[in-house]
């Protein structure tokens, strides 16, 4: 089920240090129907590769085990439809050559972001592992196959259908167990002249901001623009240019060729930057450790002084980030009662390891909590603007991440 890791994911290397133990955590994504449902835990930490600096996990769950418990649908949310807009517009301004041939996204979940090319009159085609996720993509009218991207997945559409002239790949790299594996995958997909678009959740950011609840078991690499340019060049794949994703907070998107490449000027800037701030060196990292010791401390602190004046408070956004936090800071049911999620997937369901129920936001409303504490903070804007405007909320918000406030 959990092993521990002996060799880099990506380079091989074995000269590894252990660096922040978050301890023994429930699989993120693994909601329980009842409380009383086994509800096993795992180590949870991080190590730093002294030969390429790749921070990743100390130990690898099974990918299927992980994957099977996956709720995450993209649709549910309002700022995910907008995205989708800008980012076929930007991935095709940079594709000029897409008019021929189809759309491939890895890990399409519900197929949201295939939509806008469709709508463009492009072929598309999702891959997806979730059986049940590629069924209602498929339903909805977005061609998806069920399979695990692999070398040998790509070899078999290729023969199928041919490459493809435009690849993306969001937030999915980081949550697959061989990246090796996966990134050749993408590479043996994609045609001469095509363009490769990668989404991750950016290690740089994840440094300065303390996005520690970023940090679960199906989240294996936590890739520098250094660690994931490395992996995708020695699979043929280079980076000419790079922007900030606008909606998940943190978020860096790549576009890669095949064959060399001169890189933007941000992507230039970005690669200085890294350099400067120390996101290959392990001192920060173990800095980062600290911070995070700290972030608890005071986020307890705060729950029990907000408790203890008699204020009720409500959780927002069940998510495997939110689960991570919940674990890491020990605050169960007893603190936070409910917690509200627009996904009726999980509604019904208890929390991991804390056992919290989650809830319709109206359902959580109900109750009329002092505060609500955002766990899906990187979705705060649309969560505040829709219980103040849709529910009437006239309570305050508490945001854990990057600093705590209460507002
Ligand atoms: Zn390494």
């Amino acid at each position: 089920m959990i092993e521990r890791v002996t060799s880099c994911r990506v380079c091989g290397g074995t000269s590894l240090t252990p660096f922040f133990d978050l301890g023994e955590q429930p699989f993120a994504n693994a909601l329980l129907k009842n409380p009383n449902d086994p509800d096993p835990r795992y180590p949870l930490a991080l190590l730093f590769c002294n030969t390429c600096s790749l921070v990743q996990l100390t130990h690898r769950a099974s990918e299927r085990e992980l994957f099977a418990h996956y709720v995450w649908v993209s649709g549910t949310s309002t700022a995910i439809h907008s995205f989708s807009e800008q980012f076929s517009d930007e991935l095709l301004r940079r594709a000029p050559l897409a008019k021929n041939g189809y759309v491939l996204e890895i890990a399409s979940n519900d197929g949201t972001m295939l939509k806008p090319f469709l709508k463009r009159g492009l072929e598309v085609l999702g891959i997806d592992p979730a059986e049940n996720i590629a069924a209602m993509a498929n339903q909805a009218g977005i061609p998806t196959e069920p399979v695990f991207w692999s070398r040998e997945a790509a070899r078999d559409l290729v023969t199928r259908k041919g490459p493809s002239p435009i690849i993306f790949a969001r937030n999915v790299l980081p949550h697959v167990s061989n990246q090796r594996d996966f990134a050749e995958g993408l590479s043996i997909a994609l045609a001469e002249d095509g363009v490769l678009a990668i989404e991750i959740h950016y290690a740089g950011v994840i440094l300065k901001d303390l996005h520690y609840d970023s940090i679960y078991h199906e989240h294996h690499c936590y890739f520098s623009l250094r660690a994931v340019e490395r992996l995708l060049s020695e699979c043929g794949l280079q980076a000419f240019d790079i922007m900030q994703s606008p909606i998940n907070a943190g978020n860096i998107i790549l576009y890669l060729r095949k064959g060399p490449q001169s890189p933007s000027p941000t992507l230039a800037t970005l690669r200085a930057e890294e350099e400067a701030q120390g996101v290959h060196q392990l001192g920060p990292w173990q800095e980062f450790a600290i911070r995070a010791k700290h972030h608890k401390e005071e986020l307890v602190a705060l729950l029990g002084k907000l408790l203890s004046e008699g204020k009720s408070i409500a959780g927002y956004g069940a998510s495997a980030r939110s689960s991570t936090m919940l674990n890491f800071c020990g605050i169960d049911n007893e603190i936070l009662p409910v917690i509200a999620d627009k996904s009726p997937l999980k509604q019904g369901l208890v929390t991991a390891g804390t056992h919290i129920k989650i809830v319709s936001p109206a359902e959580m409303l109900k109750e009329a909590p002092d505060i609500v504490m955002l766990l899906a903070w990187n979705f705060k804007e649309e969560i505040v603007a829709e219980l103040r405007n849709s529910y009437d909320y006239t309570g305050r918000f508490l945001t854990p991440f990057p600093t705590i406030s209460i507002e």
